[in-house]
């Protein structure tokens, strides 16, 4: 049987406090994760705090960034290995992780090696009351030890999504992956030991949130940042304990995402668009689309044919040619998805499609799958419609103006993406406007530029990484000023 050992100063820790690791598809244990208690994030912590001043702390750019791109070369080097990993803990298609999941979790290490070499800081000269002159300049120095807490849904992409830009600014990390997904987190600690990443500066502890790792990770007072993925109410918890010694938080939180269809649009294109969004990852993103408001000219034919694509995800194992849709990610989410599903027939939705549980081929009947659903009908004041379901489905309602589904699309406490649909220039750029999102995409969906600006406006976060922007998180800006 796998184990999964914390990663603490270069060295795996087991705890014997164990709990199960289970694979969505069938059920089946992968294997046995240690929990991490308050001693072992003490530990991880230290080590992460003796690393700022050990040979890490002295490593010019150039040796970071090496360190950084020989990572990015290890991951694609055992890239089985971690598709493997990911696929065993998430049950997605190996379509799917295979394009997705792995290469832009190597991505995510070169993209920020090469931003941290290239940025440039201010500078400013002034003229002082003497009648001289005095030079500004910025200097950008780590913040020191970054908690990474992640979620289950894109494993590693998301994790290196921080730890890329966290160690690139020189910073040491302790990361603490979702109970559910512990695998790849764990063997990443594999490639930092094999490309010689100093001992202390990625670390790893396992467990979950409240009474746990998470809990005693986030409120530790050696952690000088925290940034965080996942739902809106655990940031409530983790920026309560981000308050005792004021450090600063990034987070990346839930969405309620609506996708508007103009009747103008390239209509294939964007039936094609908004299934990817709904159903990828089976419903399990983030900036997935929940609320679907198509103009009504093509309001029918656009329901009719987004049921054909729901129709055509072939569910099965992710191995199986063929396969297109994978489970959800445990049997406690699909509980939480089908309550939405029995919430929304009992308020009266139709149900276009879906709306259950498919028959699975003997061995996967215990797997955790869904149908993917489509709903119509349904009142815009519906928890379906408000709340986050984080699963393959979507209501689609009719509207008419432009000005009356910019109201509904913003009539949440959320804000992280939209996807817009039309044809019309002078629409897709007063939509962009308009909505209040982080992200708002014309005529596309999840077509990301790491070099841009990503997070959520309202409840779906605070703060931006990416690009330069995720050097304003993991550095402290330090001005300079010299009296000439
Ligand atoms: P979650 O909030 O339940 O858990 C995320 C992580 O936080 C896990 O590692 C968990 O163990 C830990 N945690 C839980 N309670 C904690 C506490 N009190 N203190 C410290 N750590 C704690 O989220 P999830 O179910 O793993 O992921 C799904 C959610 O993530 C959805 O809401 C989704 O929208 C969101 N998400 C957002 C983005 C984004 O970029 N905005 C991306 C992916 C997922």
């Amino acid at each position: 049987m796998t184990e999964f050992k914390n990663f603490i100063d270069g060295e795996w820790l087991a705890t014997g406090r164990t709990f199960e690791d289970r694979n969505p598809v069938d059920n089946s244990v992968i294997g046995l994760v240690h929990e991490a208690g308050q001693a072992e994030v003490d530990a991880a912590v230290r080590a992460a705090q003796a690393a700022l001043h050990g040979p890490w702390g002295g490593f010019t750019v150039q040796q970071r960034v090496d360190l950084l791109y020989g990572v990015a070369d290890e991951i694609n080097r055992r890239f089985d290995d971690f598709l493997a990993a990911e696929i065993a803990d998430t049950g997605k298609p190996h379509s799917l992780a295979s394009h997705v999941d792995i290469p832009r979790g190597a991505a995510n290490f070169k993209v920020f090696a090469d931003m941290i070499k290239n940025v440039p800081t201010e500078s400013f000269s002034m003229e002082t009351p003497d009648g001289g002159h005095a030079l500004n300049y910025g200097v950008r120095t780590p913040r020191g030890v970054i908690a990474v807490v992640c979620p289950w849904n894109l494993p590693l992409l998301l994790m290196t999504w921080k730890v890329g830009p966290a160690l690139a600014c020189g910073n040491t990390v302790v990361v603490k992956p979702s109970e559910e997904t512990p695998a790849t987190a764990t063997l990443l600690g594999e490639a930092m030991n094999k490309v010689g990443v100093p001992k202390g500066v990625y670390n790893v502890v396992h467990g979950f949130g409240p009474d746990s790792a998470g809990a005693f990770l986030t409120a530790h007072p050696g952690v000088n940042a925290i940034t965080f993925t996942g739902e809106t109410r655990t940031g409530e918890a983790i920026m309560k304990a981000a308050a005792n010694g004021v450090r600063p938080v990034s987070f990346e939180l839930g969405g309620k995402n609506a996708g508007i269809v103009f009747a103008d649009c390239d209509f294939d294109a964007a039936v094609a668009g908004i299934a990817r969004s709904a159903f990828e990852n089976t419903g399990q993103v983030c900036l997935g689309t929940e609320r679907v408001y198509v103009q009504r000219p093509i309001y029918e034919r656009f329901v009719d044919a987004l049921a054909v694509r729901a129709r055509s995800l072939r569910p099965g194992r992710p191995l199986d040619e063929g396969t297109t849709f994978g489970p959800l990610i445990s049997q406690e989410h699909r509980s939480k998805v089908l309550s939405y599903y029995e919430k929304a027939r009992a308020e009266g939705a139709v149900v276009v499609t879906g709306g259950g549980v498919p028959d699975m081929p003997a061995g996967l009947e215990a797997g955790a799958w869904v149908e993917p659903t489509i709903w119509t009908g349904l009142p815009e004041t519906s928890p379906v419609i408000r709340e986050e379901i984080f699963g393959p489905c979507c209501h689609i309602a009719p509207f008419d103006t432009e000005a009356e589904v910019v109201a509904k699309a913003n009539d949440t406490p959320y804000g992280l993406a939209a996807t817009v649909w039309t044809r019309d220039a002078g629409v897709a750029h007063r939509m962009g406007r308009a909505l209040d999102v982080g992200i708002c995409w014309i005529n596309a969906w999840f077509l990301r530029d790491l070099r841009t600006a990503f997070g959520g406006a309202k409840q779906s976060g605070i703060g931006r990484e990416g690009g330069v922007h995720s050097l304003e998180f993991y550095t402290e800006l330090r001005n300079v000023c010299v009296k000439l």
